[in-house]
């Protein structure tokens, strides 16, 4: 019977796929994938294993996120779901696909810059990297940050100076 059940189990990349219409609950306009917050998808004695890396510690929307992910795979037939929890190495913006960022932009929320630029060129010891962020509806970067907080705690609040539009930023860490 167990070996049954291991031949008729999904293929990985198969569970792969179906996370990957597991939508973020904060922005549902990109999925969980996009996100890159799943690290690993593996079989263990018939148990789906899935790890994940939280975007923040202490998200509120993780256990959202985890409730996602075994309402979708207990969807498509999957019983034994375990989810397990890496902290490291911590998630960064890095991990978010090139889709998922672009997904963000036409969300109307700007992705993570690749890196914080220090506009003075002068490294300031307490104050926060400000990064240069282009405004996702005119594209001008000629933005200014007007919140550390947007509507969740993972995105600051921006205003494009050009086109006059506030806009989340999506913070890089
Ligand atoms: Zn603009």
């Amino acid at each position: 019977m167990v070996t049954d059940l291991v031949m008729t189990a999904p293929a990985i990349e198969q569970v792969w796929a179906w996370l990957h219409d597991v939508p973020d609950p904060e922005i549902p306009a990109i999925s969980i994938i996009d996100l890159g917050i799943v690290r690993d998808v593996a079989w263990n004695e018939g148990e789906c294993v899935v790890t994940i890396t939280p975007t923040y510690s202490g998200c509120p929307a993780m256990a959202v996120i985890a409730e996602a992910i075994e309402q979708a795979l207990k969807n498509h037939g999957i019983e034994q779901i375990r989810l397990t929890t890496q902290l490291s190495p911590a998630w960064t913006t890095d991990w978010m696909t090139d889709s998922g960022k672009t997904k963000l932009k036409g969300y109307g929320i700007a992705p993570p810059a690749q890196q914080a630029i220090d506009i003075s060129g002068i490294s300031r010891r307490n104050a926060p990297a400000v990064p240069a962020v282009a405004c996702p509806h005119c594209g001008s970067g000629n933005t200014r940050c007007t919140s550390q907080f947007g509507s969740t705690p993972c995105k600051a609040l921006y205003q494009c100076i050009d086109c006059r539009e506030p806009f989340d930023y999506f913070k890089c860490h």
